[in-house]
């Protein structure tokens, strides 16, 4: 699905350099890298506090932990999505309520939240899934008249800008009071191993996540509040400084790559490409079809026969995960977000995608679609 080798090999001198330096000064944990990309990412996403931390499910739990929620409070989010954006709720003795998606969009229906709120309803958590934001202006108005907080899960979505109703141009993650995002290897900003961050323009949230993902340290040896030990590695970060550089670069080429994609199966009836919604700029970290009418199953073997790899994400959306059973979340009527599941297909998308590569790919759906 993503080539990370050839991309790799782009950036090698700078990389290997980055690296062994980190080996020679033996600066592995925190230390000139990680303070570096921390600013260097504040910079980017246009945000006052950026907080590191070892991968995106830490990010979505400290910044949970850091709203000061009690046991049995209710946080609102969609069920199609990576498990890890509910997981941590469940972790933590919050109750995830469960709330549809837009089928065009893919993101949480703002239309459904309201519906959702109760007397114990504390956040938000809207995922910008696939590379497109949610609609946030929607949701921050909704979070405001019912003093909710909103955490955004931009582990998907990086470096996409979200165009709000007055003009205003923010990045996602920045919009919310907490956004979170992940630096796994296939992320569109991918470290060589595992990553994620926190940011906020909120000092209060600020000085508390860093105090959580600190053993809830204030000073040495002094622990406040219960925490944990979550950092992103020094090796990770000068990989990731050389990266941010490309971040634009890249999105440039995975949204080429989507264009080819949309030209070509404009064609089926049978295939409906993403819909990019005019809130905000699709950085494709996945290029996901639905299909109508064509088995989407029998396609992904087809396809599997031909050396295409494609995925289902998700191909069983949350509120029908056993982790959830004694929430009885699989009562929850969610009836878009059960289509969707059945009928989603992604292909491979990345940055370093050859015309040939392509042209192979959609050879292969159109012989399928054409046969069956
Ligand atoms: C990848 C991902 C995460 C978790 O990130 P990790 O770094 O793998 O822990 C959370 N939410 C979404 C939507 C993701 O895609």
């Amino acid at each position: 699905m993503v080539d990370l080798m050839s991309q790799y090999q782009k950036i090698k001198p700078a990389i290997d350099s980055a690296i062994l330096n980190v080996i020679e000064n033996a600066q592995f944990i925190n230390g000139p890298e990680v303070s570096g990309f921390q600013s260097e990412l504040e910079a980017y996403l246009g945000v006052k506090h950026v907080i590191p931390c070892a991968n995106g499910t830490d990010a979505l739990q400290i910044a949970l932990m850091a709203l000061g929620l009690k046991p049995g409070d209710e946080v609102i989010t969609p069920s199609f999505t990576y498990i890890a954006t509910t997981e941590v709720m469940a972790l933590l003795g919050l109750r995830p309520i469960f709330v549809e998606v837009d089928k065009d969009t893919f993101c949480i229906d703002p239309a459904t939240i309201e519906a959702a709120i109760t007397s114990k309803t504390k956040a938000i958590v809207p995922v910008h899934l696939y590379g497109q934001a949610a609609n946030m202006d929607a949701i921050m108005e909704i979070a405001k008249k019912h003093c909710l907080f909103v955490v955004e899960d931009n582990a998907q979505a990086i470096g996409s800008d979200y165009y709000h109703t007055n003009g205003k141009v923010s990045k996602t993650g920045s919009i919310g009071d907490i956004g979170c995002t992940s630096f796994f290897p296939s992320k569109n900003l991918g470290c060589y191993g595992d990553g994620g961050a926190i940011c906020t323009n909120d000092d209060q949230l600020a000085a508390a996540m860093r105090m959580i993902a600190n053993h809830g340290q204030s000073k040495r040896y002094y622990h406040d509040v219960v925490g944990c030990n979550s950092r992103l590695d020094s090796i990770q970060a000068a990989v990731l400084r050389i990266k941010l550089r490309e971040l634009d670069n890249y999105i440039a080429a995975r949204r080429k790559v989507a264009d080819h994609y949309d030209a070509f199966f404009a064609q089926f009836s049978q295939i409906k490409t993403p819909v990019r919604g005019k809130e905000s700029k699709h950085v494709f970290h996945q290029y996901t079809l639905t299909l109508e009418g064509v088995d989407r199953d029998k396609l992904n073997e087809f396809l599997a026969t031909k050396d295409v790899p494609s995925m289902i994400y998700y191909p069983v959306p949350a509120h029908r995960q056993k982790m959830f059973e004694a929430f009885g979340s699989e009562n929850t009527v969610l009836p878009v977000t059960d289509w969707l599941t059945k009928r989603v297909v992604s292909l491979p998308i990345h940055t370093e995608m050859e015309q040939e590569q392509l042209d192979y790919i959609c050879a292969a759906v159109a012989e399928y679609i054409k046969n069956n």
